[in-house]
């Protein structure tokens, strides 16, 4: 049985080799092989004594999820599915624009939480990713583009934990992930350029907040109890009140002086104006400006029975907030055409029929057609 080396943050891979009868600065040179220079095999590790490769051959190994499939939206967007084992995919996206590139994470296969607006949540929960898996998306994905965009230099430079799941009900294995995100002998992010988002399990915000305090971004959704118990049930356990203090405390902490709320759009359910007015109340309880509302238009998805808000709606309930002071964004809908807009992520092995393979090609990203439903990038065996 092999250790999977992406399953250990610095310290890990320290004690690792410690066992090994190997320094700490050997842990260094072998974590930037991995994560810096995106190596999968010892033998490419020209300046570690032949001894110690051959050592770490007998008892460990590079590995990530198998890719099941690479989809190209029209906007540049791409996702990809990631084998867990067991039927269950995973899928990470990842996003570019003009001044950054951001991937898109997914903590879990499904999700417990099970909130009514999310296609991750209608799957139910199959379990808990690795360390490994985690930062295997990010290992993946940076490695891959690098090397098919010609780049040397850094392609992605910001983390949303966004995917699927929810990164704070797996938090032993969140940590290490994001202290190899932020060390620099990793891939050297900065805490505010890594989020966490969350749909409000207060104890671990708190917990995250001496352990590793990134960005925060919170699911809210709702401007009172009764509406968010039925959008999202944690809210029973975790009512608003205690979540808004959770948020702000956090802020002793975050390397921003802001907690970003999401806040999914739904058609009649929570987008009223009187809605608007209670969450400007509910944020107000806490003095000054020290959160921002990101309006997150309903990506939906078949069997929610829900409706996206419409777009004067959407602007409507944008008005009060900022009128009210709030720094208020309406989030642009990203990879909608390949299912990798927010809360699309459903781990579906079977519909892989929508891929641009035009677009693909124009940026660089070589895509295979293996049949008439499915797409693996060329050189990655499935
Ligand atoms: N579990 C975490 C992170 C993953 S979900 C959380 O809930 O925060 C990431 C974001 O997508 C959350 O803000 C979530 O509320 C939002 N989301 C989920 N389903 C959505 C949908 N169908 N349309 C738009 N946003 C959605
Ligand atoms: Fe889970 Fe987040 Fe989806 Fe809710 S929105 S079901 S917490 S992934």
């Amino acid at each position: 049985m092999t250790v999977n080396l992406l399953d250990f943050d610095l310290d890990g891979l320290a004690v690792l080799c410690e066992r090994l009868g190997e320094k700490r600065f050997r842990a260094v040179q072998l974590f930037r092989w991995i994560h810096q220079k995106g190596a999968g095999q010892f033998n490419d590790m020209t300046d570690l004594a032949k001894s110690l490769r051959e050592k770490l051959q007998n008892v460990a190994c590079i590995r990530t999820m198998p890719v099941v499939s690479q989809h190209v939206s029209t906007d540049g967007t791409i996702k990809w599915l990631f084998d867990v084992g067991d039927g269950n995919a995973v899928e990470t996206v990842f996003i570019p624009e003009d001044d950054r590139g951001t991937l898109c994470v997914s903590s879990q296969a499904g999700c417990a939480v099970g909130c009514r607006f999310c296609s991750t949540g209608h799957q139910g929960f199959s379990r808990n990713l690795t360390t490994g898996e985690i930062i295997g998306q990010l290992w993946f994905a940076e490695h891959f583009l690098r090397k098919h965009l010609q780049r040397d230099d850094r392609v992605i430079s910001n983390v949303v934990m966004m995917g699927m799941g929810e990164p704070l009900q797996n938090y032993n294995s969140l940590i290490p992930a994001l202290k190899v995100m932020l060390d620099d002998h990793g891939y050297g992010l900065s805490r505010r350029r890594v989020t966490v988002s969350t749909s409000g399990i207060v104890p671990m915000i708190d917990r995250l907040a001496h352990d590793c305090p990134v960005a925060l971004a919170v699911s809210l959704h709702a401007p009172n109890d009764a509406l968010r118990d039925t959008l999202v049930p944690l809210n029973l356990k975790y009512p608003l009140a205690q979540l808004v203090s959770a948020c702000h405390r956090y802020l002793a902490f975050a390397p921003r002086d802001f907690i970003t709320f999401e806040y999914c759009m739904l058609d009649g359910v929570n987008d009223t104006d009187a809605c608007a007015n209670q969450l400007v109340e509910r944020v107000r309880a806490h003095a000054g400006a020290w959160c921002k509302f990101n309006l997150i238009p309903f990506n939906p998805f078949s069997g929610s029975g829900l409706l996206c808000s419409k777009p004067a709606r959407v602007q409507a309930f944008a008005k009060i907030l900022s009128e009210a002071g709030i720094t208020t964004t309406i989030r642009k809908t990203r990879g909608e055409d390949i299912d990798a807009a927010c809360g699309q992520l459903a781990g579906d092995v079977k519909d892989r029929t929508r891929v641009n393979v035009r677009i693909a090609r124009q940026r660089g990203i070589p895509i295979q057609l293996v049949s008439a439903s499915t797409t693996t990038i060329a050189g990655v065996d499935p």
